[in-house]
């Protein structure tokens, strides 16, 4: 199975020996990292670029999705660091969310800009895929993880403000920069889409301060975890043709 994972940070551990490919689309060109994993291939990009440093609001969400469709690819797995806006989610837990709230302001949010089409968005998240990564989640030791979760997409660079996350959190449980359009995007190309996010810090006026050592510290301790969930899932995967939640 040909599967695209989109992260903001390298999972060298998956991509050693990857073969770089550089994918054409109309709206830009994308590097790839290409590997065969198991039965599966693999095509990961980084959202903020082969330098890592597009900031959230600049990233070319519609060349990215673009791309991994050009590779024909079926499912995409995008790992997402966020902050939590409720207590019992906290730094270091893994959430698999379920549904998410856009609030972004200036970003290409569709490939349909001439067209009048509407896609649906009742189950965000594929249903399998989700399962499946619970699944692969709940075989690893040591992590906590929250089998659903509301996602709130904030246009950023800038961090919330206190009184924003006080807002959001009566409708939402983690907030990022980076799920939207990113996932819209996959439903518009008929790509299944699930997320895993990992919680690298409590949002404003929930913790002392935020520094962005804190999110990345975070991440790249849970890094050996999510690994494994990778793995698991991967190994799942292959025997399983799954997904019925997109007309293909
Ligand atoms: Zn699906």
């Amino acid at each position: 199975m040909k599967i695209g994972i989109i992260c903001g940070y390298e999972i060298n551990e998956l991509t050693n020996n990857s073969e770089k490919i550089i994918v054409e689309t109309i709206y830009g060109n994308v590097p790839i990292k290409f590997v065969k994993y198991k039965k599966n291939e693999i095509y990961f990009i980084n959202r903020h670029g082969e330098n890592k440093n597009i900031p959230p609001h600049k990233i070319n969400y519609r060349a990215n999705i673009q791309a991994l469709k050009s590779c024909k690819i079926d499912n995409i797995i995008s790992i997402l660091t966020v902050g939590s806006m409720k207590k019992k989610i906290k730094a270091g837990d893994f959430v698999i969310p379920d549904d998410f709230i856009d609030f972004t302001k200036s970003r290409c949010l569709s490939y349909f800009d001439e067209d009048r089409i509407h896609i649906d968005m009742n189950n965000p998240f594929c249903p399998s895929l989700r399962k499946l990564l619970i699944e692969s989640c709940e075989k690893i030791e040591k992590i906590n993880i929250h089998t659903k979760g509301i996602y709130i997409t904030t246009e950023g660079p800038r961090l919330e403000t206190a009184s924003e996350i006080k807002c959001f959190s009566n409708y939402s449980d983690i907030v990022g920069m980076t799920l939207v359009p990113e996932i819209s995007l996959a439903r518009e190309k008929g790509i299944c889409y699930v997320s895993i996010c990992i919680v690298c810090n409590m949002a404003a006026g929930l913790q002392k301060e935020l520094s962005i050592d804190e999110i990345s510290n975070t991440f790249i301790e849970r890094k050996p975890q999510l690994f494994n969930v990778i793995q698991n899932f991967l190994q799942n995967i292959e025997n399983k043709n799954i997904c019925k939640c997109i007309n293909k």
